[in-house]
């Protein structure tokens, strides 16, 4: 059994949480900005250090190779993400990734060689907050999204992604497409409250939820908030805040597991006194079930339908991006629950609700994830944080579960 350098794993947590550190203790890194070329600077000198062989590939995916007894033998990829929200927390990506480090660190100090090779990886823009597509990197590298596309992904300010990557010096020329993988698993903070109501430090994620999203578009007519009568008003607001209602009490109708949020808003013409004749809001379903997120759909478009009805308004609604839910590989989960059982961490099993990189990777080698706990299930903010213990633990998790598929 491995066991991790816990000082050492701290004292890289810490030394990486000064880059782009925040005032409230947090993080504010985002993709491909000065602070983010900082943390893979960092990261590249440290794979350096341990006699690695970096590439960055062309959307900047940073990757290492530590060679295995085999070397013709498909590598274990291990890593996460180091960028951030722009008021982000520290454990978000950076925990997984120097989970990875640390275990790479814990093989080169005991002196352990395994059959095969393993990869460590930083993916690119795994946030989507700066360039808006999340989970960029690995999209990119599993053929899920092209390099061009990418690449001209502009921020707010117009400023283009394969700009930014050369600006940074992280333009790399090794070929994006996916190389043959044995296996891939990947350490990411829960941003639930599942493992930390039942008390286990780790979870094996067997899956991620399927997602479905709308945009919609209501249209009434603007008059005059005073002399117009209720009775003939076709006010857009109005019945999209009944549909936006009905929407939040969709879940209930559903499924345990289902979950329906708005998220954004916008009113035409957002004047105090007149009657709106535009409403659009996003719709965001998601279920482990394919099927409740189906019916989720239907029943958020007769809801809305029934809302525009009753206040005389007519509703676009357009579905814009759905991906079913997915399962990952039942060998590499048992793989993790057999770490946990070696490293005597308390775990359970359990789905994510959110999209990660080992999504994509999925697609390409067979994945699963290890999460340990949120406290307060919190995250992408500055108060999201997990005890120091559980990182612990779930790198000795994670270090052990990586040992055993590397001599498979
Ligand atoms: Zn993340």
């Amino acid at each position: 059994m491995l066991t991790i350098d816990e000082g050492r794993f701290r004292e890289s947590f810490e030394t990486y949480s000064e880059i782009g550190a925040t005032d409230a203790g947090g993080l504010d890194r985002l993709a491909l900005t000065d602070e983010d070329k900082r943390a893979r600077d960092r990261f590249v000198d440290d794979l350096a250090a341990l006699g690695l062989d970096v590439r960055i590939d062309e959307i900047g995916n940073v990757f290492g190779r530590r060679e295995g007894i085999d070397p013709d033998a498909a590598p274990v990829l291990i890593g996460s993400h180091l960028d951030s929200q722009p008021s982000g927390g520290r454990f978000d990506g950076q925990l997984g990734v120097l989970s990875a480090l640390e275990t790479l660190r814990t093989l080169e100090a005991e002196g352990v060689e395994t059959k095969r090779p393993i990869e460590i990886v930083d993916w690119t823009n795994e946030e989507g907050s700066r360039f808006q597509h999340a989970m960029l990197g690995s999209a990119v590298f599993t053929g899920e999204t092209d390099l061009e596309t990418a690449l001209d992904l502009t921020d707010d300010d117009g400023v283009r992604l394969g700009d930014e990557l050369e600006r940074i010096g992280y333009d790399g020329d090794y070929s994006v497409d996916p190389f043959d993988i044995h296996s891939h698993v990947e350490l990411h903070i829960e941003q639930g409250p599942k493992l930390e109501t039942h008390g286990n430090a780790v979870g094996v994620v067997e899956g991620v939820y399927g997602i479905a999203w709308l945009n919609v578009t209501i249209r009434g007519e603007s008059d005059h908030a005073g002399p117009t009568p209720m009775h003939t008003r076709r006010d857009a607001m109005a019945a999209a805040a009944d549909a936006v209602s009905a929407i939040g009490a969709l879940p209930n109708r559903l499924s345990a597991d289902a979950v329906s949020t708005v998220g954004e808003f916008d009113v035409e013409p957002n004047s105090i006194n007149v009657i709106p004749n535009r409403a659009t809001f996003s719709v965001d379903l998601r279920s482990y079930d394919d099927d409740v997120v189906d019916r989720a759909v239907a029943l958020a478009e007769s809801e809305i339908e029934a809302a525009c009805e009753r206040h005389g308004t007519t509703a676009d609604v357009e579905e814009v991006w759905r991906i079913p839910h997915t399962e990952f590989d039942s060998d590499v989960c048992d793989a993790v629950a057999a770490a946990a059982e070696t490293a005597g961490v308390d775990y359970e099993r359990l789905v994510s609700g959110a999209g990660h990189d080992a999504k994509y990777v999925s697609d390409v080698a067979p994945t699963a994830m290890i999460f340990v706990p949120s406290v307060d299930g919190q995250t992408h903010n500055e108060s999201e944080f997990t005890a120091w213990a559980d990182c612990v633990a779930g790198a000795n998790v994670y270090a052990n579960t990586v040992l055993s598929l590397a001599n498979e």
